[in-house]
């Protein structure tokens, strides 16, 4: 078990605050009850839903971790899109392109910019 738990769609996109359309309580009168959160994932955009038990449940569990990404990290990250299929094509023939070492590291200098 994670020291941390987290809720990720189907896909493997982490699911946020931002993202949840829906949350509740599912009391059981016995065994554990469960948290439910009803979320459109921000990648592949489907609806999923997942039960949390309540006492995995825990204030932060929709928030960012900090020390995960750094603020500048966080947002470039959040001003791109979903990599779609035409970039992964598009950075295969870029890879193609890289001959040398420094050449790679060239790309990488100008992608930064
Ligand atoms: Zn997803």
């Amino acid at each position: 078990m994670s020291a941390r738990s987290i809720i990720r769609c189907n896909c493997g996109q982490r699911i946020y605050a931002k993202d949840v359309v829906q949350t509740g309580y599912y009391l059981r009168l016995v065994g554990p009850s469960f948290v439910y959160i009803k979320y459109r994932c921000s990648r592949c955009k489907k609806l999923g839903e997942q039960f949390v038990k309540q006492e995995e449940w825990e204030e932060g569990i929709l928030n960012d971790t900090p020390c995960e990404l750094s603020p500048e990290e966080k947002k470039r990250f959040e001003r791109m899109k979903p990599i779609d299929i035409h970039e992964c094509i598009d950075a295969h023939f870029e890879l193609e392109k890289i001959e040398t070492v420094s050449d790679l590291l060239d790309r990488l200098e100008e992608a930064k910019r």
